[in-house]
């Protein structure tokens, strides 16, 4: 059995499902389906679904095409029935009948709306949730084998600033470094999610799409990137360069970010509010007259998503624990200027934040 996907998953989200008063939960591709099952099952028209009542044998229901696909993979393992259906068969009226009687029924936060809405026709009687308020207790802890993985995510990510030197010129444009970059990216990964490459004024924008801008010589550089590994688990890092010698404006600010970003994992530890450490990073960059800069929350939480709970902004009271990774990412953006943003994996442990990116979070000049 898969370290990273156990199968004790599924009776502690069925448990929590009874107690919150859902009769099942229905799980599409996604997130929460590998969660539960491991399985990294393709989003398709036709129907995959795990069934999994509060109480009763959960069931994962597959196209006949999908079914070697799904016994092969972490899920074959687990002791679930795994159902293939037939292309002339009705899937969603397979599922009513798996569940008839559910009166509340848990549908995976990001279902396609046509299949929610297919599952409202096949059970007109059974009020829809989301299967999010189940399973985000359980998500939101991770384990020691999804730390693991996401640190070596880390790793593999690291690995890719390291050599942003041979990539990022001037003369260059950010689509060329971006391509370099996602070729490397995939060399640790399964796949690429993102490569910002923003340079000069378009780093002031913080998800700048990717285009044709010519590097110039003193551009300050903002690169995030992020892929999934084969694991599942998602890196994301930001690092920032400048192209020969930086604007002197940058460089004062860059500090600041510095500082800020220290502060705000310095700040992470068990029973600390996800606020509080948003505010550590913000007060710094306010102090220094740059808070209307900081447009965007300190971080979010990562694992099977790149973007998933905690959310570390200004509000969220809720009390770290050990076990929580989370983005420490604070950014000061000077419209038609620059930009900077540093961003860190940090994990919550009983001592204090771990770092899951250990590359230099100093300016790194690169060739002009
Ligand atoms: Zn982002
Ligand atoms: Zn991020
Ligand atoms: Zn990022």
């Amino acid at each position: 059995m898969s370290e990273l996907y156990p199968a004790e998953r599924l009776t502690r989200a069925q448990q929590e499902a009874g107690r919150q008063g859902v009769d099942a939960l229905l799980l599409t591709p996604g997130a929460d389906l590998r969660y539960l099952t491991g399985y990294d099952a393709l989003p398709l028209e036709r129907l995959t679904c795990l069934v999994l009542p509060a109480q009763g044998d959960p069931l994962l229901l597959v196209p006949r095409l999908e079914e070697p696909a799904a016994r092969s993979s972490p899920a074959g393992e687990l002791g679930v029935e795994i159902r293939p259906y037939d292309e002339t068969d009705d899937a969603f009226a397979l599922v009513a009948g798996l569940i008839a009687g559910a009166g509340v029924v848990g549908v995976a936060d990001r279902m396609w709306a046509e299949q929610v809405l297919a599952f409202r026709t096949a059970l007109p009687d059974s009020r829809q949730v989301l299967a999010g308020g189940v399973l985000r207790g359980l998500r939101l802890i991770k384990s020691p084998a999804e730390v693991a993985a996401l640190r070596r995510a880390g790793e593999a990510i690291d690995s890719v600033h390291e050599r942003m030197g041979q990539w990022l010129r001037a003369g260059r444009t950010e689509a060329e470094v971006a391509r370099d970059v996602a070729e490397a990216v995939v060399e640790g990964h399964e796949q690429v999610n993102f490569t910002i490459v923003a340079a000069g004024p378009n780093a002031a924008s913080p998800h700048h799409h990717t285009g044709d801008r010519v590097i110039a010589p003193g551009d300050p550089v903002v690169v995030d990137i992020g892929g999934t590994t084969a694991d599942g688990y998602c890196s994301d890092i930001t690092r920032v360069y400048a192209v020969g010698e930086p604007p002197v404006d940058f460089v004062r600010y860059y500090d600041v970010l510095q500082r800020a970003q220290v502060a705000a994992y310095e700040a992470v530890r068990p029973g600390v509010a996800a606020a509080v450490v948003d505010a550590a990073a913000r007060d710094i960059i306010a102090e220094a007259g740059y808070g209307d800069y900081f447009v965007h929350r300190t971080g979010h939480g990562i694992g099977l998503e790149e973007h998933e709970e905690p959310w570390i902004v200004a509000g969220n009271d809720e009390p770290l624990r050990a076990g929580m990774v989370f983005s420490i990412e604070p950014g000061i953006y000077l419209p038609g200027r620059h930009g900077a943003r540093i961003e860190d994996i940090v994990a919550c442990t009983e001592a204090g934040g771990e770092l899951l990116n250990l590359v230099s979070r100093d300016l790194v000049v690169v060739g002009g």
